[in-house]
């Protein structure tokens, strides 16, 4: 039997490109004749139609797989919804408002083929995104690649394929705390990069606003390194140590030259600028500290309100292999 490709597809508001990218990543299935492919769309509690419409399509087109979530969960526990679903010998993810060319697909089957377990896109340029978007992500990058022991390559986004053996190890990561990009890295497998342009969406909206990103931006750093909890002990030895130093001196100044009472500024700086640098330690444990409230609890990443699977995987006997309808 030919193998499976199973492409991953979240999906939050957004009517206006479902059938857009429907009809791109199906052109793309037409020209891989030797496999059978599936598209897993993953609608993560949208208000709009998206439900509806993905739910028509996987009745209509026996390569739609659909999942709905019962709530909106964000798009990492989204594509992990849909990675747990997915029984492709290779299983992709691509944004649906076309970002992510699905052309895409072609290259990372080449690479597939040749051998590597993991191929992700790189992109080369970023169009229809802010200057401060692009800035701010490139920072980004290049503060969690100091800082944490896992490598995760630059200006890669979730746009992906990988084997079944790599899935099978993903999956097992079930913390909340979820940090694909992260993730994808910790596991580890040869992997190769295809460069692309990034295209601006082709309707709707982000659903990324900087404040969103930002938080994005701590989940990352937070829950692959303890980088910044090693900052506040150096932080804090430097100044003990250098009030040791301080009070010698202070010491040795007033016997020798006597004291007249003076230095309210020394003393109202040094005072706020220590209470300041704990006030803010203090929020970096309890940053940590919530994280950890948050694993206790232990309660499932997301909550699946109902699939229809795709006739494509469930078709085990290999007939009308990449059939179109
Ligand atoms: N998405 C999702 N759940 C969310 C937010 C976004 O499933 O809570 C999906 C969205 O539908 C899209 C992808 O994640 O397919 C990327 O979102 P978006 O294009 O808004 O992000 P950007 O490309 O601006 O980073
Ligand atoms: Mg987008």
């Amino acid at each position: 039997m030919s193998k499976l490709i199973s492409v991953i597809v979240p999906a939050f508001n957004e009517e206006e490109v479902i059938h857009a990218f429907h009809s791109r990543m199906s052109e793309v299935f037409d020209r891989l004749p030797g496999y059978r492919c599936e598209m897993i769309f993953v609608d993560d509690g949208s208000v709009d139609s998206t439900r509806r419409l993905i739910m028509e399509l996987a009745a209509s087109d026996p390569r739609v797989c659909a999942v709905a979530l019962s709530r909106n969960f964000g798009k990492e526990a989204a594509m992990t919804a849909g990675l747990d679903v997915s029984k492709g010998d290779a299983v992709a993810i691509f944004d649906v408002d076309l970002q992510d060319p699905p052309e895409l697909l072609l290259d990372f089957v080449e690479n597939w083929e040749k051998g590597f377990d993991v191929v992700y896109a790189k992109r080369t340029r970023r169009d229809g995104e802010t200057w401060l978007k692009k800035a701010t992500a490139a920072a980004f990058y290049r503060v969690i690649r100091r800082l944490s022991r896992v490598s995760i390559p630059p200006d890669t986004g979730d746009c992906r394929l990988m084997t079944r053996r790599v899935v099978e190890q993903l999956v097992r990561l079930r913390e909340h705390h979820r940090f694909m990009k992260g993730l994808f890295a910790w596991v580890g497998f040869p992997s190769v990069a295809v460069e692309y342009r990034r295209d601006p969406r082709v309707a709707g909206a982000t659903k990324f606003n900087y404040w969103k990103l930002w938080n994005f931006a701590l989940e990352g750093i937070t829950s692959f390194t303890i980088a910044p909890l090693k900052i506040a002990m150096y932080v804090g030895f430097t100044l003990a140590a250098a009030s040791f130093v301080m009070g010698g001196w202070i010491v040795v100044k007033t016997l020798v030259w006597g004291e007249a009472v003076r230095g309210y500024p020394t003393l109202i700086v040094t005072v706020l600028c220590l209470g300041g640098v704990q006030l803010f330690f203090i929020g970096v444990l309890g940053e940590y500290l919530g994280r950890i409230f948050g694993e206790t609890k232990q309660r499932p990443l997301y909550i699946v309100d109902s699939v229809r699977e795709s006739r494509i995987s469930a078709d085990v006997h290999g007939e009308g292999d990449n059939a179109a309808t």
